[in-house]
């Protein structure tokens, strides 16, 4: 049985009260197209607002992505983030990795990402909740891929 997804348009809607309110501590994030745009290495005020909202409300976030390690460096190193590169999504070892580092349960914790096959599939085999963003970057290649996934993310969806 599959699970049904929770969609959004843009991660800054995942506020620190909503994470509370779902008993979520600890936030796993993909980085391009989820928390930047494709292959930016800053955020955009609103990332970086949202970044900060979540530190400040005590809730911890890790980039877990499955680009190489100067790329997920160059975006994380400013800013202090903890990340892991080359995380081998949909494979839970890296996830599973990242909230020992933590030392968050997976109940605790969600992925989030803008593909179903690798993020969401990831946070699912890892035992965690997941919730699938809308790619930062607008195109074809990333609309395309968009209508590939819908007959998998289903009619369940859950909208925030
Ligand atoms: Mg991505």
């Amino acid at each position: 049985m599959r699970k049904p997804v929770i969609v959004t348009e843009d991660i800054c809607q995942l506020t620190p009260e909503w994470l509370y309110s779902k008993n979520l501590t600890t936030v796993l994030s993909d980085l391009d197209n989820t928390l930047a745009g494709y292959g930016a290495n800053v955020p955009d005020e609103a990332a970086a607002a949202w970044i900060g909202s979540l530190k400040s409300a005590g809730i911890r976030l890790m980039i877990i992505s499955n680009a190489r390690r100067e790329r997920v460096a160059a975006f994380c190193g400013p800013l202090g983030l903890p990340f892991l590169a080359r995380a081998g999504k949909p494979r839970a070892r890296g996830l599973l990795e990242a909230l020992e580092t933590l030392g968050a349960s997976a109940a605790e914790a969600v992925m989030v990402g803008d593909q179903y096959f690798t993020d969401i599939k990831a946070g699912y085999n890892a035992g965690m909740r997941a919730v699938l963003v809308e790619p930062r970057t607008q195109g074809f290649f990333f609309t395309v891929r968009r209508w590939l996934e819908i007959p998998f993310i289903g009619r369940k969806a859950e909208r925030l």
